[in-house]
């Protein structure tokens, strides 16, 4: 199917704002470790788990989950990913939230 004009211009102009959005997002993330270059084990535990680097919910962040052990600043370690590691604002759909 060929987009129509007004379709194209509509995707033009959204492209760069969409862009600098994940650009931010990647920014405010911490470099805890280099995700290409994890172990395909961790990379296939994360897929299984529906990891995310960057949570969109505030409430459910690696470091409010029970299985998260800080270590650096914005960075710590995860039980379920066999004790890999994760950045604070990360989350899977294992999150479970810490006892307060
Ligand atoms: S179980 Fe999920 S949300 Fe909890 S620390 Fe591990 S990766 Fe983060």
């Amino acid at each position: 199917m060929i987009p129509t004009r007004r379709k194209f211009l509509s995707l033009a102009v959204a492209a760069p704002f969409a862009a600098v959005a994940a650009g931010r997002a990647m920014a405010e993330t911490p470099a805890c470790y280099d995700p290409v270059n994890l172990p395909l084990s961790q990379q296939s535990m994360r897929r299984s788990l529906g990891f995310v680097a960057v949570s969109t919910d505030p409430k459910k962040r690696c470091d409010l989950c029970a299985f998260f052990k800080a270590g650096a600043a914005g960075c710590g370690t995860c039980q379920l990913l066999s004790g890999g590691p994760v950045g604070a604002g990360s989350v899977c759909t294992s999150f479970a939230a810490k006892a307060g």
